[in-house]
């Protein structure tokens, strides 16, 4: 499988229709999750690098629509990792706080640390998305903070933090089917929210807004539509690209400053 397939080319016009939602790379089920374990196991070693090295760090963006699978991805694929490495941030409607300042603000407060992946379960994103829907941004603004956000990508790298970006793409059946579960099923009650109904309505709108966004796409900052209907695909697909770009950053573990045969560590009696 190759992921250079999902991913948005830089300057690259896009329809989202262009990628399915139930690609399953062309894997069963059970190939695909038992690779999902091999690549959770070395997930977790790299992981492991990166944090003893602390040089480098790496955000991960997750973009969806409701019941999209961002929670899902977030326990699955970030699951096998060190909880110690691994920052998860969840951006909600904006405060008082933060409404009272720039987009980016409550972001750029929540960039991981060297040595560190952050994931963004919804991010400086929903600024050009649910705004633009709501028409609470007219197009002017919402070109300016496309072009913030390329500026803001940028800075971040160059100061040592890579990008991925994944919106995980699912059809309208795929979203009923699963907002549906949501009544059926009453230990999934508390996931229900009427609000996302009206969304859903604005399904066109929407698509819209993540054209545009998806426009973002940059070689250090790339984008990925990750067909995400198959919740195991979604896992390995995203699970692929993050193990790639673990390894294409090297972390090394920091060298050695002592001689450990030279050391020895006192026998001590306690009473
Ligand atoms: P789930 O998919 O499980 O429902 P969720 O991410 O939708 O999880 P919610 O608390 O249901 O979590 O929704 C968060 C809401 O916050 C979303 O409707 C989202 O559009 C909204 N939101 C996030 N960032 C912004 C923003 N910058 N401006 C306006 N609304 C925002
Ligand atoms: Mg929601």
């Amino acid at each position: 499988m190759n992921p250079d397939r999902y991913r948005v080319k830089a300057g690259q016009n896009v329809s989202l229709q262009d990628w399915a939602t139930d690609d399953d790379g062309g894997y069963t089920k059970e190939e695909g999750k038992a690779l999902l374990a091999e690549y959770e196991t070395e997930l977790a070693q790299w992981q492991e690098r990166l944090y003893a090295e602390s040089k480098q760090a790496l955000l991960v963006v997750l973009q969806a629509r409701d019941a999209g699978g961002k929670d899902g991805t977030v326990k699955q694929v970030f699951g096998s990792f060190n909880p110690n490495g691994v920052q998860i941030s969840n951006f909600k409607v904006p405060s008082e706080e933060e409404q009272g300042h720039d987009f980016l603000w409550r972001i750029h407060a929540k960039a991981p640390r060297r040595g560190t992946i952050g994931v963004f379960n919804r991010s400086h994103y929903e600024d050009v998305l649910v705004t633009r829907v709501h028409d609470l941004i007219d197009t002017k603004t919402a070109k300016q903070r496309l072009d913030q956000i390329r500026h803001f990508e940028a800075m971040l790298t160059e100061n040592g933090t890579q990008i991925i970006k994944f919106y995980l793409h699912i059809s309208p059946e795929e979203q009923q089917e699963r907002l549906q579960a949501r009544l059926d099923d009453e230990t999934k009650h508390w996931k229900f929210n009427e609000g996302d109904l009206a969304e859903r309505v604005k399904w066109p709108e929407y698509t819209k807004a993540y054209e545009d966004a998806l426009t973002t796409s940059t070689k250090d900052a790339p984008w990925y539509v990750i067909p995400a209907d198959r919740k195991w695909f979604r896992d390995l697909l995203i699970s692929q690209v993050l193990l790639a770009k673990l390894k294409e950053m090297k972390p090394q573990y920091p060298a050695t400053t002592f001689d450990p045969k030279q050391v020895k560590i006192p026998n001590i009696e306690v009473k």
